[in-house]
């Protein structure tokens, strides 16, 4: 079966997430159900994860907290060059530690912990201005302590999601990450926010990826303008 023009934009998004979560399976936690990792940790997780890969971002997490016994008030307290050490399996950490060192101590100051569960009593705007005030924590960091750790309607969008989105064209071509933001929590029904989020990456890495996408076994390719064009079905041929 061919792209169905006659498709609004929000039926399509919503054939796309049922059809990645049937085929990846990632089923979220609900809305307003916070996951287990605390708030605190998923944002040092989240400025760890820049520009590494997962396994290197978590190994140099899991150093952090056993070097600090899990203790994020004693990182505040630790000297940065120390923090750096500790951190350095995951990369960038002459960039890294100074960031979170600043974050917990700011935290600290301002509110008297490093706990942000405060977080949860504010509407999601002003917690996510919040978040993005800190030096480092740009709207994908802060999305995704919004919405895996505190269960608030946040959608992130990272490198896979953004290129997934623009070759089905669920966002113009043009579009670039913090206006992708906007455009996809604007088009879909909160409640999918988590599931679109962790099948889109799951399909950017497996199916959809940077330079040579799997069109041919791609269960969206009927919904695709970029795999029509590409398998040789027309469509706009959205540029990844
Ligand atoms: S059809 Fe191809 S370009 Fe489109 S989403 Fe699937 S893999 Fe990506």
């Amino acid at each position: 079966m061919d792209w169905f023009p006659t498709m609004t934009l929000r039926e399509k998004s919503a054939e796309i997430t049922r059809l990645l979560r049937d085929t990846y399976h990632a089923e979220g936690p609900r809305r307003g159900h916070a996951a287990s990792v605390p708030p605190t940790d998923e944002l040092v997780l989240t400025v760890l994860s820049q520009s590494t890969t997962d396994v290197n971002s978590w190994r140099g997490y899991q150093a952090l907290r056993e070097r600090y016994g899990g203790d994020w008030e004693a990182v505040a307290d630790a000297p940065v060059a120390e923090i750096e050490e500790a951190i350095r399996p995951c990369g960038l950490s002459r960039q890294k530690a100074p960031r979170i060192a600043a974050i917990l101590r700011r935290l600290r100051e301002e509110r008297g912990s490093v706990a942000l569960d405060f977080l949860a009593e504010m509407p999601p705007d002003e917690a996510r201005d919040y978040l993005m005030s800190f030096h480092g924590v740009g709207r994908k960091t802060a999305s995704c302590v919004l919405l895996f750790s505190l269960g608030m309607p946040a959608m992130p969008v990272d490198t896979h999601v953004h290129r997934v989105a623009r070759r089905l064209a669920l966002i113009p071509p043009t579009a670039g990450a913090e206006q992708a933001h906007d455009l996809l929590e604007a088009l879909l029904p909160e409640d999918d926010y988590y599931d679109f989020h962790v099948n889109m990456i799951t399909h950017g890495r497996q199916t959809c990826t940077a330079r040579n996408p799997a069109c041919e076994r791609c269960p969206v390719l009927r919904l695709c303008p970029h795999g029509q064009a590409r398998m040789g079905g027309g469509g706009d041929g959205v540029m990844g």
